[in-house]
């Protein structure tokens, strides 16, 4: 491909529909079962050459750029670019990269995740290697969520996430998600959930896995998590009383919180989402509807050539 060619990609949101918490390993994570579902809540990653005005004089190579604004600090997009540059030898010119943030950040939907595996897919395509299987190699070392955020999809991970399995998507359902203006740190939850105990043991976490893949019932939708979010962000309590009020079938706090997701079963359930969203807007800003994607919905797209 040209040097000049805009590309684009989406990066699914994600919720985990269960996430059960086991041992601690010996790299100080804890072993989980979850099944984690794409949603149509997504940032929008833009990899476009990066312009000569940004390119700064010298004689040095210049460098990638990644824009985020509402994220600061180091970029874990950033990370994925420049580990996929290493690792594959593409040396094409220099690009910027362009993150429109629409997954609440630090919210337990996986945003910087999707955003580092999103980042890997348009990496191959400028490389002219879209599905180089170095995707799939480099992307445990960015982080436990990544692997599953590849290609996603409907999947039910294992290990510390890094076991990534494709299921068979759960029945239709739309999801009401109410986001929080609080914060948490994934690796501050899981500490939490440590100290008030009460972790599985690796037979059960086993016997679990069994139980989720053969179907979703009602009863499996748990997270192990959700106590450790309560007691760091007690405003979890009211906005999962919020959605069941306003009629999700279950209410749940997404992977480590403090983002709250409403699951509407059935043909009519992205309606009725919809409508709880509607309703809930003014007190929860930024409550929104979305629905679970297919991977084709995360493809990269050349915009201009
Ligand atoms: P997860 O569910 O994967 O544990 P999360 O959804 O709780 O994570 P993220 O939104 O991925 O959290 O952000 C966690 C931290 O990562 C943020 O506090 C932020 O500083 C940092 N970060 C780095 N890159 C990004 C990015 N592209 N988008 C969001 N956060 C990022």
């Amino acid at each position: 491909m040209s040097g000049g060619t805009t590309l684009r990609a989406l990066a699914p949101g994600k919720t985990n529909l269960c996430l059960f918490i086991g041992p601690t390993r010996g790299d100080g994570l804890h072993e989980l079962v979850s099944l984690i579902e794409p949603l149509s809540l997504a940032d929008e990653l833009t990899l476009a050459p990066l312009p000569a005005s940004a390119r700064g004089g010298g004689d040095a190579p210049a460098a990638d750029e990644v824009l985020c604004p509402g994220v600061d600090g180091p970029n874990l997009a950033a990370t994925a670019l420049s580990r996929y540059r290493d690792a594959s030898g593409w040396d094409g010119p220099p690009r910027r990269l362009t993150i429109v943030k629409r997954v609440p950040v630090a919210a337990g939907m996986g945003g910087g995740s999707g955003d580092a595996a999103a980042a890997l897919r348009l990496a191959a395509h400028a490389a002219g290697r879209p599905g180089d299987p170095l995707i799939a190699q480099l992307a445990p070392g960015l982080g436990a969520d990544v692997p599953s955020q590849v290609e996603p999809a409907a999947v039910l991970v294992g290990g510390a996430g890094e076991h990534v399995e494709r299921v068979t998507p759960p029945a239709a359902h739309g999801v009401l998600v109410l986001p929080s203006v609080e914060r948490l740190s994934t690796p501050d939850v899981f500490r939490e959930a440590d100290r008030l105990g009460g972790g599985r043991d690796a037979a059960d976490l086993l016997e679990l896995r069994e139980r989720v893949r053969e179907g979703l019932l009602p009863e499996l939708i748990v997270n192990d998590l959700e106590a450790a979010a309560r007691s760091l962000c007690p405003a979890i309590e009211p906005a999962l009383a919020a959605a069941r009020a306003a009629g999700a079938d279950q209410a749940i706090v997404s992977g480590s919180g403090p983002t709250v997701v409403g699951l509407y079963w059935g043909e009519d359930g992205e309606r009725r989402a919809a409508a709880a969203a509607e309703q809930l807007r003014e007190r929860f800003p930024g409550a929104t509807a979305a629905r679970p994607v297919a991977p084709d919905f995360a493809s990269v797209v050349v915009v201009r050539d």
